[in-house]
């Protein structure tokens, strides 16, 4: 059972810029920065960023915990460009 509705679907990574949440269909204002590495496609110092509302900062950081992806959740405020698109 799908309880939390990931679907399989993944937000698109690249949604820094306006702090809007990643998870698909959540217009809600950020206010978590969520740092991943996938090392299958990454270089072990890249960042990936997912923004999360409240709301959907334990489901996202979830979400990549399982997948073993998550490096560091951070306030919004602190992502200062860490990761241009
Ligand atoms: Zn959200």
């Amino acid at each position: 059972m799908d309880v939390l509705g990931t679907g399989g679907s993944v937000p698109a990574p690249d949604a820094v810029g306006e702090l809007v949440c990643s998870a698909k269909g959540c217009r809600a204002e950020a206010g978590w920065g969520l740092l991943w590495n996938n090392p299958r496609l990454h270089t072990p110092e890249r960042r990936k960023v997912w923004l999360a509302c409240d709301d959907h900062r334990e489901h996202l950081g979830q979400f990549l915990s399982a997948r073993g992806f998550l490096r560091h959740t951070v306030p919004a405020g602190e992502l200062d460009r860490q990761e241009p698109a």
